[in-house]
């Protein structure tokens, strides 16, 4: 019975679009040759023609003779004959499935060759080395494909053809040798099948049609669709595209070449590639011979770099897109044959989407929709030069991207020294504290043996936009010896590393860097996304230069800004110690009083960098002691000056104790004792061992005191401001005043008052009353009423469940999706990116880290549930995030889902957030929750 099913379908004839039937390729090659490229004639036979096989393990009836109607097509439109010995026709057999599956499946060229049309083909050609070289390759490929012949027993020949002829290479073997070879394989064949090598090309199509289905099971191609989660859904089976093969060795009418529509480094609009005459598509690969620039075709081949011209725009006025091409020139005449989306680099994607679009190719949606928002990051930081050679020395997490070399520094004070005397420097350290800070200004990046993405070292690069690598564990550093050990490499201060906070990677030495360019097409684009995007995008910057860096970047507002960085500046950390330290309540507020106007003058800088835009301004958070050395450090110092006060003790006693040892021998050094006493005295009076140890001994006091088992479940956020409500009522005071008097300047200002850690709404009306409080007296001293709004910061979990209740006081909320995520996972965000974590993403326990990507799944639908209650409190609630997630593409996706009012992230993420909220606008309709 024959079928009366279609299986086979003429490039004429497919339906382009139809990858599922005829595989991306076959789909492909149809609407080449339907746009009227000149593409090789050929014909695709279906995925079902494939699934048909599998299911009966044979060619399904009907297939074959659909199959030789078209062959005979196929040489009416060539001239050729299949297996013909004058003018032989050869053709590929090709897989190809709906998803690409690059090199999983089979593929088989040059068939048709036999003994017969290999003359023919030397005639062809005039090449007869090259008709031989071909044939070999097709016994090799067709034996191993078709005929499960291990390709072992080729290359031994192989090898031992070249060690007989004294042949280094394959192309050293000359058409003799290749003759023999041909014969060997042929043999083996023979030998292994126990049967000739099929001379009847019908046969040998027919057996490589099934060979090419069969790979759809093969190991590797089922392998590939499990790692890759490829479904039936998306592709199921592979389609078998039969192609006319073209010869580009056919003399010096005849090349090889590969081309872009497009300059693809730099997006230029023209033609970019290379060809070699007389060859053949491998020896481009193969670099056998230098390839030259399609420009030079102009001089070499006029008429055919004309009709590439005419190719490029054909390609992109059907494509809408820069596309990468293959061609073949065969005696005079040009051939496409493929043609795909460009691979382009960062900027040249965003010069060709603005170009594209004011030619009329694009829309302004596609143009947004065309760029990965995360590739931006490569034109917004330094990064490596792109053609470094080196071996990194350890790997720590990419923690805050951009590249940077320097000098190894390990404590601060010596990087603000040294780099304000214009070194480049690394600082290294374990993890940094917030005392460090002074250090991260003057240092080119960062690098920590230990702490998270979301640690303080990560956090604060990414800020001030500068490279950090954190957690790189292999690193161990030694303060003492001021070396640090990688293995057995060992790194002093003062050597030269670079780091990659883009990749984690660090390096020994210097490797060139390239700078970060802000292009015109950028801004355009940026401007665009703006135009189209829901949510606002903010910055989370502390300074007014990181402030005003992250405007330059299009941040719309400062979404928070954290006060604790102030307090950290070399200015002010001794006030602020004088205050953690006070006895009593008035030494605390004299304290204070000193910090007040400190704060204001930060403020209001901030404020007047951003004016006319919101500056979200967060309470202080962070525990008491991070501001005071740790416990370790002041116990070695009061032992050092333990040690030293006992010397000068015993040196002060020297005298008397030789007066009474040996009277004699004192008479006679007793003039010279005198200055060195003197000397002791002096250098006594300026040490002050007394003093600075009994200072030192009360911060060890208040150090333990305040030390706890669990800091950042601790005495922190909100509870500081509870338990001393001076410290708040400072801030918010010189939030106010600096309003009040940016105010009387004519600065146009939106102040905004944020709580963080709260998890009760009596906290937050506490806080509340205070601000109410203070609101007044700054009206009745300046004679202002500052416009404000005071909201909460919601990453305690408790909060979110009682949002509803929250946003009766505050006015606005914004996720602290860092620490929201530590309480939701019960993760420590210092420890766990470096301890279980990669573990648990390679097996598959968790896709993503959740402090990088937002878990949707869990942290997402407890932000979901709070926005919801919230709004039903107050319509009007303005919502948004300040986590590092809101940098993270995916997670912008879902924040525009739950229709929050703005994203805030560091300020060089600030373009890819802008672009990313552009996208989730325009795909909202596509939109799922994963579940
Ligand atoms: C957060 O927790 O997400 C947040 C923004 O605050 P911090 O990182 O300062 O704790
Ligand atoms: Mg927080």
């Amino acid at each position: 019975m024959t079928s009366s099913k279609k299986y086979v379908y003429a490039f004429e004839e497919g339906d382009g679009k139809n990858k599922m039937l005829l595989g991306g390729k076959g789909a492909n090659l149809c609407e080449m040759t339907q746009i009227g490229l000149n593409v090789p004639p050929g014909f695709t036979a279906s995925t079902d023609a494939c699934n048909a096989y599998l299911e009966k393990n044979q060619l399904p009836p009907g297939l074959m003779d659909e199959i030789r109607t078209h062959m005979a097509a196929l040489e009416k439109k060539t001239g050729k004959g299949f297996g013909d010995a004058k003018n032989p026709l050869l053709i590929s057999v090709r897989s190809g499935a709906a998803m690409s599956m690059p090199g999983m499946m089979d593929t088989i060229l040059n068939l048709g060759l036999n003994e017969v049309s290999l003359k023919g083909l030397i005639t062809q050609t005039g090449n007869e080395r090259f008709a031989y070289d071909a044939y070999r390759r097709f016994i090799q490929l067709f034996g191993k494909i078709a005929l499960n012949i291990s390709d072992e027993h080729f290359d031994e020949r192989m090898v031992a053809i070249k060690r007989k002829y004294g042949a280094p290479q394959d192309v050293d073997l000359n058409t003799e040798h290749l003759k023999e070879l041909a014969g060997e394989f042929l043999a083996i064949v023979q030998r292994q099948t126990g049967q000739a090598f099929p001379q009847d090309p019908f046969v040998q199509l027919e057996i490589a049609v099934g060979a090419v289905f069969r790979s759809w099971m093969g190991k590797r191609a089922v392998d590939y669709r499990k790692q890759f989660r490829i479904t039936k859904a998306q592709a199921n089976g592979t389609a078998v595209s039969i192609c006319t093969m073209v010869f580009g060795n056919m003399g010096n009418d005849s090349g090889t070449g590969v081309g872009f529509t497009r300059n693809p480094g730099t997006g230029e609009n023209v033609i970019y590639g290379e060809y070699l005459v007389n060859a053949q598509g491998e020896d481009v690969v193969a670099g056998i011979r230098t390839p030259k620039a399609i420009a030079e075709m102009e001089q070499e081949m006029p008429e055919i770099h004309r009709q590439l011209i005419q190719l490029r725009s054909r390609l992109e006025s059907h494509y809408h897109e820069v596309q990468d091409f293959e061609f073949t020139i065969e005696k005079g005449i040009l051939y496409c044959l493929q043609t795909r989306n460009g691979k382009m680099n960062a900027r040249a994607m965003v010069r060709t989407s603005v170009e594209m679009f004011h030619q009329g190719l694009i829309t302004k949606e596609r143009a947004l929709l065309r760029t990965e928002p995360a590739v931006l990051e490569q034109l917004l930081v330094p990064q490596l030069a792109p053609n470094f050679h080196a071996k990194s020395l350890a790997q720590g997490l990419s923690a805050s991207p951009g590249a940077a070399s320097g000098k190894i520094v390990f404590d601060a004070d010596t990087a603000e020294t040294r780099g304000r005397a214009g070194e480049k420097i690394i600082l290294v350290r374990e993890e940094t504290k917030p005392e460090d800070i002074h250090g991260f200004f003057q240092a080119q990046g960062i690098l920590t043996s230990r702490g998270g993405k979301t640690s303080h070292a990560a956090v604060v690069a990414r800020g001030m936009g500068k490279p950090c690598v954190s957690g790189c564990e292999q690193i161990v550093i030694n303060d003492q010896l001021r070396s640090a050990k990688v293995g057995d490499t060992v790194l002093r201060e003062g050597d030269v590393i670079t780091i990659d906070g883009g990749t984690g990677h660090v390096y020994a030495g210097e490797i060139p860097t390239v700078e970060a360019e802000f292009s015109e097409e950028m801004n355009t684009l940026l401007g665009w996304a703006d135009e189209v995007a829901a949510l606002k995008v903010m910055a989370n910057a502390d300074s007014p230069v990181d402030a005003l860096r992250a405007r330059e970047f299009g941040a719309m507002g400062i979404g928070l800004c954290r006060t604790e960085r102030m307090f950290n500046a070399t200015d002010r950390l001794p006030i602020v110690q004088e205050m953690i330290l006070a006895e009593t309540l008035e030494e605390r507020q004299a304290a204070l009083d000193r910090l007040l106007p400190i704060q204001r003058a930060d403020f209001k800088g901030i404020f007047k960098a951003m004016k006319g835009l919101p500056v979200t301004v967060r309470l202080l958070d962070p525990p008491m002691h991070e501001f005071l050395p740790t416990a370790a450090q002041l116990e070695l110092e009061i032992a050092h000056l333990h040690q030293l006060r006992d010397t000068i003790k015993a040196l002060e006693d020297l005298p008397e104790t030789l007066k009474m040892l040996n009277p004699k021998l004192y008479q006679q050094y007793a003039d010279g004792l005198t200055p060195l006493m003197g000397a002791l005295g002096t250098f006594k009076k300026s040490h002050m061992e007394d003093e600075v140890i009994a200072k030192k001994e009360k911060i060890l006091k208040k150090v333990r005191a305040l030390a706890e088992v669990n800091p950042m479940l601790g005495h922190r956020g909100v509870r500081l401001g509870i338990t001393y409500p001076e410290i708040y009522s400072m801030q918010i005071r010189a939030i106010l005043e600096a309003a009040a008097l940016c105010g009387k300047q004519g600065i146009e200002i939106y102040p905004e008052i944020m709580v963080p850690q709260v998890a009760t709404v009596e906290e937050l009306k506490r806080i509340h009353s205070y601000v109410q409080r203070i609101r007044q007296e700054v009206r009745a001293t300046h004679g202002i009423d500052v416009q404000f709004k005071f909201g909460s910061m919601l990453e305690v979990v408790r909060a979110c469940m009682r949002s509803g209740r929250m946003a009766e006081i505050a006015e606005f909320f914004s996720f602290g999706t860092n620490d929201l995520s530590q309480a939701t996972f019960s993760f420590s965000r210092e420890d766990a990116e470096n301890k279980f974590l990669p573990f648990y993403n390679e097996t598959g326990i968790l896709e993503d880290n959740p402090f990088e990507v937002l878990d949707i799944k869990g942290v997402g639908q407890l932000m979901k549930m709070a926005v919801q209650n919230g709004r039903v409190t107050n319509p009007d609630l303005k919502v948004g995030i300040c986590g590092e997630h809101g940098g993270h593409p995916g997670s912008i996706r879902f924040c525009h889902h739950i229709k929050l009012n703005y994203v805030s992230c560091s300020g060089p993420r600030v373009p890819i957030a802008r672009l990313a909220a552009a996208q989730a606008k325009l795909l909202e309709d596509q939109y799922r929750e994963p579940v």
